[in-house]
């Protein structure tokens, strides 16, 4: 607030600056032209970045892939898209100009910067902290969106957690285990044709249990105790959250060692 007081009160100093009937009458037509043209510039970089990503997006075959082209590239081809678009802003708020000072040119570039700069913040916080619940709910839905079987052109079926360890190899468990990762198999269950994808819990943000933001993600993953022919190992997640800083720790238990070779051994 104090901040945008400070503006006005510039604004104010800008506009006395302007009635000195000293000062000699100058032309700036050549600038305008200039501030329009690179406005426009900006507006048409800005407006063909997002929908350059939209049209990337709906051409996007395949759920999975769409899932993974939104979670990558949805909210920074935005962010660049905004930030050029506040730069058009700034040329055209700078367009119209009838006349200047050395003072009036200081105002003018302290105020158009200070505006850019709260325009830029407010949308970076709504793209970092809202528009994730958004993404969430369009993920969920290309997520569990029923894969059809290329070989009968069916919806297949999504395995349990229980049901799909029996398709994932052991490296892919092991995983599954470990890390933050997630495997979900698909099964045509007339042909037995079965479709895996992957995903990554590092890229994906949940829900945090303090803030109820969508900015809770593992950070580190760290093996606490090696996992033995005999004993459980012990792996330990660490969680930050991105909005309000609350950190959690989660502890996954390791199968034994000897469990793996084993089916290793009969795979
Ligand atoms: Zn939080």
């Amino acid at each position: 607030m104090r901040f945008v007081n400070t503006m006005a009160l510039l604004l104010v100093a800008g506009s006395t600056f302007a009635q000195d009937p000293d000062e000699p009458v100058e032309n700036y037509d050549h600038w305008n032209s200039l501030a329009q043209t690179l406005g426009l510039a900006c507006l048409a970089v800005g407006l063909l970045i997002a929908l350059g990503y939209y049209i990337k997006l709906s051409t996007t075959k395949g759920s999975k892939e769409k899932y993974d082209f939104i979670n990558k590239h949805e909210i920074s081809s935005l962010w660049i898209a905004v930030i050029v678009l506040i730069g058009a802003g700034c040329f055209f708020a700078n367009s119209t100009i009838t006349h200047l000072t050395p003072v009036l040119i200081g105002v003018r570039i302290f105020v158009t910067a200070a505006m850019g700069l709260i325009v830029s913040v407010i949308v970076q916080n709504l793209l970092k902290f809202y528009y994730p619940f958004y993404i969430e709910k369009r993920l969920k839905l290309l997520r569990y969106m029923p894969r059809i079987s290329p070989k009968t052109g069916k919806p297949m079926k999504l395995l349990s957690e229980e049901e799909e360890d029996a398709y994932l190899d052991e490296g892919m468990q092991a995983e599954e285990n470990v890390f933050s990762v997630d495997y979900d198999v698909w099964k045509d269950e007339e042909t037995g044709y079965i479709q895996i994808e992957k995903y990554a819990g590092h890229l994906h943000a949940l829900q945090c249990p303090e803030c109820n933001y969508q900015t809770f993600k593992v950070v580190k993953e760290e093996i606490v105790k090696q996992p033995t022919a005999t004993e459980e190992g012990e792996i330990t997640k660490h969680y930050l959250c991105g909005y309000c800083g609350y950190k959690a720790k989660k502890t996954v238990i390791l199968k034994q060692q000897t469990k793996l070779e084993q089916s290793t051994a009969t795979a």
